[in-house]
């Protein structure tokens, strides 16, 4: 329980104060430690604070999908530099929440920042993240230095350390610009936000997520995934695809209720009144909740939700 406390605390929650600025004054970035993880063959995790860090290291330099905070860059280089002391030539972000972006603008002067399209487009812009309810913010539109300058609609590939290190768009998920990341050579993938551990997801409703979509993304990407593959996900430890499968399982019963609820005309009050997703209540997280979960799906499902999608070019 206290490491699925603090799972969340470390992503959801600290990505939301941030947002709101309290997280700063909150939050003391001196203490977070990382944690690196050798997860397969020359990709390793780190752990800190926000998003899972995942690492391809080689002769040609490293590769890293995503970059956690700012004021962690100096953790994450030094983590790296226990590892191998070449430079980090690209940072791929899986999408554009700050707790896997953030370390944009320290990086940026000596790395490649490649994302999706929609990634860049909500970085630039700013704007209102969250479930289209209780869960809600504001961010800031980032300094230019810190936006992806390589991105892409479908997907795109770095090769690098003899590797083929390829990005695939998965549209309308955790939000509208996700990527899941394959290192197909190491037999490892990093997710993003469309799989977490901590329980019950957040669906950026407001950014372009929705359930469909990530129930849709993470059966695609299962299904062309070996059975041994090792999983990183966008937050919590190293996983396999039992744990995705099981969390998928997950979100399509509690859709389907909600679904079933809203045809039969009941209101979000009735629903949460009613418990309906009680029988998931082990999912319920410290950030999002079972109520906040009925939330999320409630008003993604009846197209109720307030954000706009982006469009591509
Ligand atoms: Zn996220």
């Amino acid at each position: 329980m206290r490491k699925i406390a603090a799972a969340a605390a470390l992503c959801c929650l600290t990505f939301v104060f941030l947002m709101l600025v309290v997280f700063a004054q909150q939050h003391d970035f001196s203490k977070v430690q990382m944690k690196v993880t050798k997860v397969s063959g020359n990709i390793y995790m780190l752990e800190g604070a926000g998003g899972n860090i995942g690492a391809s290291i080689g002769d040609d330099g490293i590769v890293l999908v995503d970059d956690q905070y700012a004021p962690l860059a100096d953790k994450i280089r030094a983590a790296l530099k226990g590892i191998s002391d070449k430079p980090i030539r690209f940072i791929i972000n899986t999408h554009y929440h700050e707790d896997h972006t953030g370390g944009n603008l320290p990086f940026s002067s000596t790395s490649t920042i490649i994302a999706q399209d929609n990634v860049r487009k909500r970085l630039e812009a700013g704007g209102k993240a969250g479930n289209g309810g209780t869960v809600s913010f504001q961010f800031e539109p980032s300094p230019k230095a810190a936006l992806p300058i390589i991105t892409f609609d479908h997907d795109v590939t770095v090769h690098l350390n003899g590797k083929d290190i390829r990005a695939l768009h998965f549209p309308s998920g955790h939000t509208d610009g996700d990527s899941v990341i394959f290192f197909p050579k190491e037999n490892v993938v990093h997710m993003g936000d469309d799989f977490v551990t901590y329980g019950f997801p957040f669906i950026d409703v407001m950014g372009g997520g929705s359930v469909k979509g990530m129930i849709d993304a993470m059966e695609k990407v299962a299904a062309q995934l070996p059975p041994d593959v090792k999983v990183i996900p966008g937050h919590g430890g190293v996983s396999n695809l039992d744990d995705v499968r099981r969390y998928v399982t997950m979100l399509k019963e509690t859709s389907a209720v909600i679904e079933q609820g809203i045809k039969q005309g009941k209101t979000l009050d009735q629903l949460k009144k009613e418990k309906v997703l009680d029988a998931w209540q082990k999912w319920s997280g410290p950030f999002i909740t079972t109520d906040a979960f009925i939330e999320t799906l409630y008003n993604d499902l009846s197209g109720k939700k307030t954000g706009e999608l982006m469009k591509h070019n």
